[in-house]
């Protein structure tokens, strides 16, 4: 059992710490700050930003509107990455509906855009500090967060080094100590995706591209335009019982995207995505977890950062309450809820691959369907009346055209 820290030890107590300063622990300190004031909240990251975070950059104009929300300055936020105006989804049978976004999207390298997002932390008098949390405990109504020092010539004498907070936020992503903490080893549902920065696709331009495929089912390649003459380009499966290699992402990757793998200069990078319908259930009391650590992460699309930033903001919001885990499983239920419900019963449904090439081809045939389909793949959106009206007339042309070609139903 580790003994009590003495007072040369323990840093001064904080209301709320945040642990991880991603989107979703910086929209959590910007909206605790609010409540509780910003000197009383603590930002901490085992990294210094910029720091690089294997994603595909794709930011939703949801999340933008949230971060403008808490006050975040988006000229500043976005300045040098254009709107994205344009998806083509090209479905698994090769099916295609190109159209514009209901919104403009923004492709934002990670490095960029987390950076930009601490510095408006920052701005705000928020403290921010690069330690790397190792675990925590109760102590005294609060908790007790044991650091290590990523500085290793200060390793020695940090080590040992604690901080306490009345409320703890874990943001700090798929491989959440804090979660940890507080579940254990809670079974996740995950996927896994590569990502690397070559030259856009021929006559990109300043479209987002999305390929889907029945092969290792679900999985999709995409290559996001940056607006400087590179992608974004990457592809990600749902994880099964068989391992998967860097080497098998990389040849179905270039399988879908061809060419996309063949540049040898360039980095790619995996990492794991938390998909939402395997998300823990929001405990009671003072530690709360958010983004990727609560396993927000969108299953049709792979995208979190919507997620990361609305579930932070509602958790910083509760940090104030008497019970801030009961105030923001409420909030988070009442907000959140019927789009996971959503997105949980069609990825159920989606068990292969032809459903969704009805869903493109219904979103192909009518903006409204296509634009219902994005909201729901990439913020807050779910099932409405005319994406059921227009996937059922679909799958009556899909059958039609089926039956016509002799295949039985
Ligand atoms: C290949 C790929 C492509 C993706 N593409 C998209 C996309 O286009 N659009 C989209 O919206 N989403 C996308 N996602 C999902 C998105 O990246 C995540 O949902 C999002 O980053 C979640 O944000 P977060 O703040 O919860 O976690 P993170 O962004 O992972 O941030 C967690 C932070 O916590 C810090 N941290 C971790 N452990 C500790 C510790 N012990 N102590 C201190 N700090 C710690 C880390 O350094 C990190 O800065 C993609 C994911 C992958 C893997």
């Amino acid at each position: 059992m580790a003994s009590e820290p003495d007072a040369a030890t323990v840093d001064r107590s904080w209301d709320v710490v945040v642990v991880g300063a991603g989107p979703a622990g910086a929209a959590a300190a910007l909206s605790a700050a609010r409540v509780v004031g910003p000197s009383r909240v603590l930002l901490l990251d085992r990294h210094t930003f910029p720091r690089d975070k294997v994603c595909g950059d794709g930011i939703a104009a949801e999340a933008l509107t949230e971060l403008a929300g808490l006050g975040v300055d988006l000229d500043e936020l976005t300045a040098g990455y254009p709107p994205i105006t344009r998806l083509r989804l090209t479905g698994p049978a090769g099916g295609i509906a190109d159209r514009d976004l209901p919104d403009a999207v923004r492709v934002i390298p990670r490095e960029v855009f987390d950076a930009r997002l601490v510095d408006a932390v920052r701005g705000r008098g928020i403290e921010v500090r690069q330690v790397h949390v190792r675990g925590l405990r109760a102590s005294d109504g609060g908790w007790t967060l044991d650091l290590r020092s990523p500085r290793i010539h200060h390793a020695a004498s940090d080590r040992g080094r604690q901080i306490r907070a009345r409320v703890v936020i874990g943001a700090d992503g798929a491989h959440s100590v804090v979660r940890r903490h507080l579940l254990g080893d809670h079974p996740v549902r995950t996927a896994l995706a590569i990502r690397g920065y070559p030259a856009a696709r021929p006559g990109q331009d300043l479209t987002q591209l999305i390929t889907m495929t029945g092969e290792h089912w679900p999985a999709y390649a995409w290559s996001f335009p940056l607006g400087d003459g590179r992608a974004n380009i990457g592809y990600g499966e749902l994880l099964g019982e068989s391992p998967v290699t860097k080497a098998d992402l990389m040849a179905r990757l270039d399988r879908l995207l061809p060419g996309a793998a063949a540049d040898p200069t360039v980095l790619w990078r995996a990492h794991p995505l938390p998909l939402s319908p395997a998300r823990p259930t929001v405990s009671d009391g003072t530690v709360l977890l958010v983004g990727d650590a609560l396993s927000l992460v969108n299953p049709l699309s792979g995208e979190g950062i919507y997620y990361a930033v609305r579930s932070g903001a509602l958790a910083g919001a509760a940090s104030t309450a008497a019970d801030p885990g009961r105030v923001y499983r409420r909030i988070l239920r009442r907000d959140l809820g019927p789009h996971l419900r959503a997105t949980a019963a069609v990825t159920a449904l989606l068990r292969g691959p032809r459903l969704l090439d009805v869903g493109v081809r219904a979103a192909a045939r009518r903006q409204r369907v296509f634009d219902d389909l994005v909201r729901m793949a990439l913020a807050d959106g779910g099932i409405t009346p005319r994406l059921l009206r227009g996937l059922a007339s679909s799958v009556l042309d899909d059958r039609a055209s089926r039956s016509a070609a002799g295949h039985t139903p």
